[in-house]
């Protein structure tokens, strides 16, 4: 994307994120989950952020719903429209995981080119961005159907949805795939913790 306004610069501040990381106990990364809706991202990222705010580390959920009712509030669910919304949390989440913070994002994020975009971001910088592939079968997801949506889907009242009539791009390399059809919610949450863990993600007192 091109850049609008002319004559800024990067102010780096007096501290570099070493310095930052270290002084705060603290290093910040962002584990990027994506799947269908109703595979069970939130779900996951949800118990994950609870765990780890429990032991004392400083992780923040940046979910597709809430993020819609804020910073990307003038989007909707077009290619372009998905594009940008994926932009924007990639952006933010890079943010928090420079601040220290492990960034738990639980996006749909349909489309691989769009991910992609959001990793070269994080790798660019320097920052680790673990994806992490959240496969449950659309039959699973369709069942599942906490919010109702796939009914409506299905019914014609709501179009371009994931998955019915919007594809979905499997990721290719991901850092992690969960299986929530076979394994329960602690169990996913166990393989994320170990992935951090050996990622060196996890203060001493958390590990
Ligand atoms: P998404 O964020 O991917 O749209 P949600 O987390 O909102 O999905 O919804 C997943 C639904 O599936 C929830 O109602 C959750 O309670 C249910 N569920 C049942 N078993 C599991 C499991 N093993 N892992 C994740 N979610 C599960």
């Amino acid at each position: 994307m091109t850049q609008k306004a002319t004559n800024i610069h990067w102010h780096a501040g007096n501290l570099t994120r070493e310095e930052r990381w270290k002084l705060l106990k603290a290093r910040g990364c962002t584990m990027w989950f994506t799947g269908l809706s109703a595979s069970g991202k939130s779900t996951i990222a949800s118990a994950l952020e609870q765990v780890l705010v429990q032991r004392g580390v400083h992780c923040y959920r940046l979910d597709g719903d809430n993020i819609r009712h804020g910073l990307n509030k003038n989007l909707g669910f077009s290619a372009e429209d998905r594009a940008e919304n994926i932009r924007r949390i990639g952006e933010v989440a890079k943010l928090f995981a420079d601040s220290g913070c492990i960034a738990l994002t639980s996006f749909i994020s349909p489309y691989r080119k769009d991910r992609d975009l959001a990793r070269q971001m994080h790798e660019k910088d320097g920052i680790a961005f673990i994806e992490v592939f959240v496969d449950a079968p659309i039959e699973v997801c369709e069942q599942r159907d906490p919010k109702g949506l796939y009914k409506k889907a299905r019914a014609g009242e709501l179009k371009g949805f994931t998955g019915i009539d919007d594809p979905y791009e499997a990721p290719e390399k991901p850092e992690l795939v969960l299986k929530p059809a076979t394994m329960s919610v602690e169990e996913s949450v166990k393989v994320c913790l170990a992935e951090l863990s050996k990622r060196g993600a996890l203060p001493t007192w958390a590990d």
